[in-house]
């Protein structure tokens, strides 16, 4: 599977010895030494499966100060893992937000602190920027994990070459490659010619509420920049790597449906359906109509009766009725996912003329609650991940290939920065059992991640 796409790069050398390569083409074209130069590389890969160093001066200079600070990135993650920064602890989160806050003052960003309304009930967000002209990107970090104070997982405990703690691969450690790749950067004289922003979020693990204010800061920096990185959790399997160009929305609908009440013996007549046989109506159709690929909308909790209630809060509910009585009130709560806005727009469309089609003696209504929005995958984030692949590869850590999951259900902060510029994920530390008791990190994967980002952002710097 890696040699089909490292070895792509010999098409391009082959066309210089076809008869039809006018004069328009040569100018394009590769020069002899690079033609060699990707032949030997293809065939060392293919012998070897690494990669021989296709790195300029620049470039090798930013390998070695990224592995000089090795040592130090991982005392860092240390630092920021001791500290519980679960969602909800808004003091921890804030105080993650200060180690990283300081190391990107040092690196000569200006940084603000981001604060959101009372009511949200979080603690904001880190937000850093860096003005030095050329081209902008934004890098995207969080700051929270899903362990709350009362967590059983252990903040930090070294386990030979790996480490479980809370949050070390979701995603501290994609905060630690963000701050070492600029370190890298800066150390070999390479950091000035590209603006930067970083955000780090005080909530991905559980978005403050409404997203448009959320998120505010990530799409106002999205808006502004030529792509946007976010360096959640790497992805390597069966020594493949794997970056993430593509994530379905996730977002939710209520519907809410009214019956007359009256007798059971009027049902079907005089008395119209009830709020029951409408809401069972609705949901069926939902499934026999609009059932798609990579699309799915799944009613989580039904109540229905004569009256019911519902809590936001708890997710839990009361309802009463007779069954000599016609249900008069039904409340469906339920999530969607789509992979592209066209879809959503055609699924929302279809749901709510499938809601208007009453059965008599019932009303209906449905409304939608957007959270994430879909990422689908474009031409510029395939040639994000062109460049990441080959700067990859030329450091001698294989390939990285887009993972072909628009099905899968994780959604990420990226997804906000998405529709308005070129998107990646995936960037960060790779480890095992995110948001379990045994989440971990392969230490080595620190030091690799942050050459592969260094060396990423330094080479999107340059890019045309
Ligand atoms: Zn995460």
């Amino acid at each position: 599977v890696t040699h089909d796409l490292v070895c792509s790069r010999s098409s391009h050398p082959t066309e210089t010895h076809t008869p039809f390569a006018g004069v328009g083409w040569a100018a394009s074209l590769p020069t002899i030494g690079t033609v060699k130069r990707w032949l030997v590389t293809c065939v060392v890969l293919a012998c070897s499966g690494t990669a021989a160093a296709q790195l300029n001066d620049v470039e090798q200079r930013i390998v070695a100060a990224a592995k000089s600070r090795s040592p130090h990135a991982l005392a860092l993650l240390e630092k920021a893992a001791r500290i519980n920064s679960g969602t909800l602890n808004a003091d921890g989160v804030r105080a993650v937000g200060n180690v990283f806050r300081a190391e990107l003052d040092a690196l000569g960003f200006t940084t603000r602190w981001a604060v959101m309304p009372p009511e949200m009930k979080r603690a904001g967000h880190l937000v850093a920027t860096r003005e030095s002209g050329g081209k902008r990107l934004l890098l995207l970090g969080h700051l929270d994990t899903v362990f709350e104070p009362d967590s059983t997982a252990p903040l930090w405990e070294r386990r030979g070459d790996r480490v479980r703690g809370q949050g070390v691969n979701d995603m501290k450690g994609g905060n630690v490659v963000i701050v070492e790749a600029l370190r890298a950067l800066q150390a070999a004289g390479a950091l000035d010619g590209v603006s930067l922003a970083v955000v780090m979020t005080g909530d991905e693990e559980r978005l403050g509420q409404p997203p448009e204010l959320a998120r505010a800061d990530i799409v106002e920096q999205a808006r502004r920049s030529a792509a946007a990185l976010s360096f959640e959790a790497g992805i390597d399997f069966n020594g493949q790597s794997y970056a993430t160009l593509t994530r379905r929305s996730a977002g939710a609908w209520q519907l809410t449906v009214r019956g007359q009440p009256g007798h059971a013996s009027g049902v079907f007549t005089r008395g119209g359906y009830g709020a029951i046989y409408e809401a069972a109506r609705i949901l069926n159709a939902f499934r026999e109509q609009l059932a798609e690929a990579d699309v799915t909308f799944n009613p989580g909790v039904l109540l229905g009766g004569t009256s019911v209630t519902f809590s936001d809060d708890t997710s839990a509910g009361t309802a009463f009725g007779k069954t000599n009585v016609i249900a008069r009130d039904v409340v469906v709560r339920g999530d969607m996912r789509f992979p592209t806005a066209e879809h959503g727009a055609r699924l929302k469309r279809r749901m709510q003329e499938i809601v208007a089609a009453h059965l008599p003696g019932t009303s209906a209504r449905i409304d939608f609650r957007d959270g994430y929005p879909p990422m689908p995958a474009t031409d510029a984030s395939r040639l994000l991940l062109d460049v990441y692949s080959r700067a990859s590869a030329d450091a001698g850590f294989g390939t990285v290939q887009a993972r072909g999951t628009a099905g899968a259900g994780a959604s990420g902060d990226i997804q906000f920065a998405a529709p308005h510029t070129a998107a990646i994920d995936s960037l960060g530390v790779t480890g095992r059992g995110a948001h379990t008791d045994d989440e971990d990190m392969e230490i080595a994967s620190l030091e690799r991640a942050t050459i592969r980002a260094a060396l990423f952002i330094h080479r999107l710097a340059k890019q045309p």
